[in-house]
């Protein structure tokens, strides 16, 4: 399995967001003793990332992998433009394309709409 670049990223800023919540907690809780209050921030830490981490780990729209391109013609109009193109998704992969469809930004909303009404979601 290859590592989604997108979903590190995430994954790392998460951890650094997880830092102050728990130093947090110790500073408040640090009356009741360093292992009691380091449970409880745990405890607040996992009620709270655990949701963060399942949308991390299988949000779809972090699947989608998309493709720019300066100076492209638009397969769609023929303006030559920065152009689209969605290269992989859940069920959905262009990935070994030989021949890859850009489009301007204008059409591949378009495009867009139409996959996701498909079924294809990012
Ligand atoms: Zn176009």
């Amino acid at each position: 399995m290859g590592v989604n670049l997108k979903r590190y990223g995430l994954y790392l800023i998460r951890w650094q967001l997880s830092t102050p919540i728990l130093a947090g907690v110790l500073y408040l809780l640090t009356d009741l003793g360093a292992l009691t209050a380091t449970i409880i921030a745990n405890l607040i830490g996992g009620l709270i990332f655990f949701w963060v981490d399942r949308f991390i780990f299988t949000s779809e729209t972090l699947a989608a992998q998309w493709e720019v391109r300066e100076e492209v013609k638009c397969v769609d109009c023929g303006k030559v433009a920065r152009g689209y193109r969605l290269v992989r998704a859940k069920n959905y992969d262009k990935s070994n394309d030989p021949a890859p469809e850009f489009r301007c930004e204008e059409c591949s909303k378009k495009k867009s709409e139409e996959l996701k009404k498909r079924g294809v979601k990012h």
